[in-house]
């Protein structure tokens, strides 16, 4: 990167986050709601590290990723990058394989995919690796399919009970990805009873993640108290497929 591309990217990225703030702080207001009930995830995949230590700089203290072949490399620059005790939350977000399960506990702060028991071997081993609890979203599909991830709601109370087994692993809650071409509104609305279900049996499971960049008024509206958005801040991503 040339000298003269930083400041640029830095007021790009500041903007974006400013207007995206004044979306969630307009959201919660139309909802009755606190603010500050509600964490910015910054979905920095695709982008570099420097771009991390530029929001960091702006005062984001939470991002996601979602493939461990870039995540771990980046999130180690960017640690050797910050200051020692700086505060940053690294959240993993994407579809996770159970032999990348032990290494993604290893940098991750919390995982928001757990969608299958043959995952927790591979996250508690991690969790202990680095001597620290690991926090579990679950991810639910909320239309049956689970092709894309996430476990049918119906699954969430044994997998629920899986994880309170596990020293190593404290049940945050839940996630999800609003089903394609389907009303945002209605899937977190029923993502919030699953929600509801979950933490009545395990009271630290008090987090809902859901909302990205084009729905999360919806899912400000629903309870989420998690949005991970990336297009909104970042820019477009190469596509996926
Ligand atoms: C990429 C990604 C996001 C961010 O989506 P945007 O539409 O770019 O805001 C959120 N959640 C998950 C699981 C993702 O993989």
């Amino acid at each position: 990167m040339s000298a003269g591309t930083v400041p640029d990217r830095r007021l790009e990225l500041a903007g974006r986050l400013e207007a995206v703030r004044e979306r969630i702080n307009a959201a919660c207001a139309d909802a009755g709601r606190d603010p500050g009930e509600v964490t910015l995830v910054v979905v920095t995949k695709f982008f570099p590290a420097s771009d991390v230590l530029l929001l960091h700089d702006l005062g984001v203290r939470a991002i996601g990723e979602n493939k461990d072949q870039e995540a771990g490399p980046k999130v180690a620059q960017v640690r050797e990058a910050l200051p020692p005790g700086s505060d940053l939350e690294v959240h993993f977000v994407g579809r996770l394989q159970s032999n990348k399960a032990r290494h993604v506990a290893g940098y991750a702060d919390v995982v928001h995919s757990l969608d299958r028991r043959k995952l927790l071997d591979g996250l508690d081993a991690g969790a202990f690796d680095r001597g620290r609890p690991l926090g579990l979203l679950i991810q639910v599909s909320l239309d049956g399919d689970t092709s894309r991830g996430g476990a049918l709601p119906e699954e969430v109370p044994d997998l629920g009970a899986a994880v309170a087994q596990r020293a190593g692993l404290v049940l945050k809650g839940v996630m999800a990805v609003a089903p394609l071409g389907a009303d945002p509104d209605v899937a977190f609305a029923s993502l919030r009873r699953v929600a509801t279900d979950l933490q009545a049996v395990h009271p630290t499971a008090d987090w809902v993640s859901a909302g990205m960049s084009g729905d999360l008024e919806a899912a400000v509206r629903h309870g989420a108290t998690h949005l991970r958005v990336g297009t909104a801040i970042l820019g477009s991503r190469p596509s996926l497929l």
